[in-house]
């Protein structure tokens, strides 16, 4: 499903809310996990600064004193985003945490959380060109999906968000590293090699279900697959189902929250994976036969000459970030009181 305009955040607001939520847990377990996010979230974020048109450095975002602190709390973002890669969006952390705090299986909940976040940090669409620093960091669309097993037996619900970052560049660097690093074998498949008849096939007790933000009556609202993803990952079942357009979408493959939610999906349950079929052209595929045409899209892509240089520290090896969450020390003190 679509990002378009998509609504734009303020970088420094949506690190300082992830912060908020960061510094508000109460348990070392999630203090620890989240203080992983946080630092993913930040390399993230000055990562598509960095290869932004108008290159925005984290100096921009924050002001001295701030940078300061949040650098000795979290310096590893501030030490690697010029040489290494995030592996998703900022808004898919996000997700993540929410998901983590509110259980995956209390949907409701997970999507009434996310509302009341977005609808804090929303800002108005700036006109004024000096405000250069405001760009799309928001997912418009959510999707969650699951299976079914046959004999019974339901999984948990695996969540996605649609690409939120804007801008042709951003888009094919993190859908090329998404490919190459972050997505399941399979899924990474359908989508990089989607222009010469890839695809998979899915058990049709793989249940998708995606929400759309409304931003008039904050809230999320089901939306119909897009024909990519119905050509894409066939045999799944939508809800509420496909509908036939006129036009194709303008997006590209990948850039669906279905992707990430499948991805999680296929991943957690190794023999689900193991039932879903490659195909080429509707008919069955070797995936040992396409893996390295698929790759070797992906590392063009995400490896074109322009970002190069300052993606890849280490000649042709493209190295990615790695949070390392550290537990919470008694000696490091809140960051805003
Ligand atoms: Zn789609």
């Amino acid at each position: 499903m679509k990002n378009p305009q998509g609504q734009r955040l303020d970088p420094r607001r949506f690190i300082l809310k992830f912060l908020e939520i960061y510094e508000e847990q109460i348990t070392d377990e999630l203090k620890t996990v989240i203080h992983g996010y946080m630092s993913e979230v930040l390399h993230s974020i000055f990562f598509l600064g960095n290869i932004h048109r108008e290159n925005i450095m984290p100096t921009d975002i924050f002001e001295e004193k701030e940078l300061l602190k949040l650098n000795n709390k979290f310096s590893k973002p501030f030490n690697e985003f010029c040489t290494h890669l995030p592996t998703r969006t900022p808004f898919s952390i996000l997700l993540d945490v929410v998901v983590k705090i509110k259980g995956s299986q209390n949907e409701t909940q997970v999507m009434e959380y996310l509302s009341t976040l977005l609808k804090e940090l929303s800002v108005p669409k700036p006109t004024n060109m000096t405000y250069s620093n405001y760009y799309t960091l928001e997912a418009t669309v959510i999707c969650i999906c699951h299976y079914e097993r046959t004999g019974g037996g339901i999984t948990k619900k695996f969540y996605g968000a649609s690409l939120s970052c804007k801008g042709q560049r951003e888009r094919q660097v993190i859908i090329s590293l998404s490919c190459r690093h972050t997505w399941t074998l399979k899924v990474a498949y359908a989508v990089a090699l989607a222009g010469e008849g890839g695809a998979i096939q899915l058990p049709q007790t793989v249940k998708c279900k995606a929400f759309k933000r409304n931003r008039e009556k904050d809230h999320y609202c089901e939306e119909p697959p897009c024909t990519n993803c119905i050509n894409i990952f066939k045999g799944a079942t939508f809800e509420p189902c496909h509908i036939e357009a006129d036009e194709d979408p303008n997006w590209p493959y990948g850039n669906c929250a279905e992707t990430e939610s499948l991805s999680k999906l296929l991943n957690a349950d190794p023999a689900l994976c193991e039932q879903v079929q490659v195909l080429k052209n509707n008919m069955t595929a070797d995936l040992d036969l396409e893996k390295k045409h698929s790759l070797e899209q992906c590392h063009a892509q995400a490896g074109r000459p322009a970002y190069r240089d300052r993606l890849c520290a280490n000649g042709n090896d493209i190295l990615f970030f790695v949070p390392q969450p550290t537990p919470p020390s008694p000696f490091l003190a809140p960051l805003y009181q």
